[in-house]
């Protein structure tokens, strides 16, 4: 064997360990959690190449997870017989390459109000290993690759700048070893009930047995092929948790088991909260992917479209083929149909909501709505969509209740066949627009949008129904709003104009055309205007003067 390496960790995820080190200490029991993960993932991945038939060292070895513990020597081994690591992967995997998640998760915690529960979500950020320095005084990782040819290697460091490879002369079984050398502050993670106890907290869902001292601890496996009425709800909150590390529990479960048109199961939840206010990244989005128990793809986006990108959960199918190569997955014939029918699933799910529980639609909508206006584009489920749409509106006392199309059109006036709208920042600038003028005192009903996509999103509809067409105030045909009778009445008549005033007027309106020039099309007599002296208007059949700001935004 050669002789040991010392590589030094790169600088980001130094900072890293000082902190984890020195400043995270409420959440340490979560190192536990990291360490088995990461187990699990290695397990997945060498049952993947077990089930497509790739040679494997060790193949009849069982996948499983083993911790031992020495109380009085004061550290715990965690063994699984994973895919293990190569020299050049734990040279990699571990201390030299800082993932992105290194300085996320920095930046994260230099902005984050209470810092301690930072250690409880950083096996988001890609860095859970790491957090075994909380603990351990010293961390030995022997690994042996599931490839065959290749030596066992041996990593040791205490965490503090740097690190030792060599490799083995022996050759262990497949798989990893790491052995955590418990600071003295940190030994009663050495304490069989103590580490019973976190596994259950925090791993009671891993697919693979997890052994303590010979003993099996967890007990949950595949709850998704359980029949629904006998899981509690705990249990949903618990495999949540386990799959997000939300401290909340989810607003919404939805568990399906479909038979037709292809079989599957699989276990959904909205989130309460909205964790991404600035928008979902790619790596944000996706339900974990597994056939006949085996996950394939932590995460995998194509599951799932972009504007259900709050959901999160996972998939099980007996219809995708085990050996199907990851680039090729989102292509498949099975994944797209079952992408279909998770849609419709969830759509459903959530007009099911906005009718018996309508509060907690508000919750949805308030946290979600603004990821799931996207959905316009779907034009497959346009309309169970546009039923789904939420907006502020005039008829509306105060602002945060939301209607429905199907509600603007339950009060529209009779043989009113348009869906008003006007777009601006607050109800507060709105209510105050010269346009809406004619609307109050017709009685005629307007929705406020405010989001700059709310326009794209009725764009992209088109029509309600087939049968309302949606028009702009600013576009609204005079002619027909003037139809309706008025339900506000002036107090005075509005006086004609005499001979000679007509003609100071007209001469205004020449002045007026004189120093707008070119920047308008047209100056003319308003009729709609009663209160305000004056208004723009858009030529018609031209985009509103919102869209028209967002153009000048996006062509920039
Ligand atoms: P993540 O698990 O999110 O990738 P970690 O910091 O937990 O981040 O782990 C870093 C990497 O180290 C893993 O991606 C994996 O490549 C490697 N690794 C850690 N533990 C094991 C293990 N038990 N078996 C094989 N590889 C491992
Ligand atoms: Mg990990």
């Amino acid at each position: 064997a050669d002789q040991a390496k010392t590589y030094k960790f790169k600088a980001e995820v130094n900072q890293l360990l000082d902190i984890l080190v020195h400043s995270l200490y409420t959440n340490r029991e979560i190192f536990l959690r990291e360490l088995i993960s990461n187990a699990s993932d290695a397990l997945d991945k060498v049952r993947f190449e077990l089930t497509r038939g790739s040679e494997v060292a060790d193949k009849d070895l069982p996948l499983e997870i083993n911790i031992e513990l020495d109380k009085d020597k004061k550290w715990l081994k965690i063994s699984d017989t994973g895919i293990g690591m190569t020299r050049d992967e734990i040279v990699k995997n571990i201390g030299t390459i800082a993932k992105s998640g290194t300085a996320d998760f920095l930046e994260r915690l230099s902005k984050e109000a209470k810092p301690q529960e930072m250690a409880n979500i950083i096996g988001k950020f890609g860095v859970g290993f790491y957090s075994v320095f909380m603990v351990a005084e010293r961390v030995e990782i022997v690994s042996k690759s599931y490839l065959k040819d290749e030596p066992a290697v041996k990593w040791i460091s205490e965490g503090k700048g740097s690190f030792k490879v060599m490799e083995l002369e022996e050759t262990p079984k497949r798989g990893t070893a790491i052995t955590v050398y418990l600071k003295e502050d940190a030994k009663e993670f050495a304490e069989d009930w103590r580490v019973k106890e976190i596994i259950k907290k925090h791993s009671n869902f891993i697919n693979f047995d997890i052994k303590v001292n010979g003993e099996k601890v967890n007990t949950i496996r595949a709850i998704w092929r359980e029949p629904k009425s006998s899981i509690k709800k705990e249990q949903y909150e618990e495999f949540y948790k386990f799959l997000t590390y939300d401290p909340e529990p989810p607003l919404e479960t939805i568990h399906v088991a479909v038979d037709a048109p292809v079989q599957f199961y699989s276990i959904m939840f909205i989130p309460q909260k909205n964790y991404n206010v600035f928008g979902l990244t790619k790596e944000d989005i996706g339900l974990d992917l597994y056939v006949r128990g085996v996950l394939i793809q932590h995460k995998f986006s194509d599951i799932i479209p972009e504007y259900l990108g709050f959901v999160k959960g996972m998939v099980d199918s007996p219809d995708i083929p085990l050996n199907i190569s990851r680039e090729t997955l989102q292509e498949n014939r099975v994944v797209l149909k079952i992408k279909q029918v998770l849609v419709k699933q969830i759509l459903s799910h959530l007009e099911k909501m906005a009718k018996n529980e309508p509060e907690k639609y508000k919750t949805f909508w308030n946290e979600h709505g603004k990821i799931f206006k996207l959905g316009y584009q779907d034009y497959s489920n346009q309309e169970k969509f546009a039923e789904l749409l939420r907006f502020d509106s005039s008829a509306l006392e105060k602002e945060g209740e939301l209607t429905s199309f199907a509600e603007y059109v339950s009060r529209a006036k009779e043989g009113q066949k348009e869906i008003y709208y006007i777009t601006g920042a607050s109800r507060e600038a709105l209510e105050t627009d010269p346009h809406l003028e004619i609307f109050k005192r017709k009685g005629i009903e307007v929705l406020y949008m405010y989001d700059p996509v709310d326009e794209f999103v009725i764009t992209g509809l088109n029509k309600y129904k087939n049968d309302y067409t949606f028009v702009a105030v600013e576009h609204a045909d005079l002619a027909k709003l003037e139809k309706f009778e008025d339900v506000i009445k002036d107090e005075e008549p509005v006086e004609e104009l005499s001979k000679g005033e007509e003609k100071v007027f007209q001469k205004l309106l020449d002045k007026m055309r004189d120093i707008l020039g070119d920047r308008v099309t047209e100056v003319r007599e308003s009729k709609r205007l009663k209160d305000s002296p004056s208004c723009l208007v858009n030529p018609d059949g031209q985009v509103t003067s919102q869209m028209q700001k967002i153009m000048q935004i996006i062509n920039k």
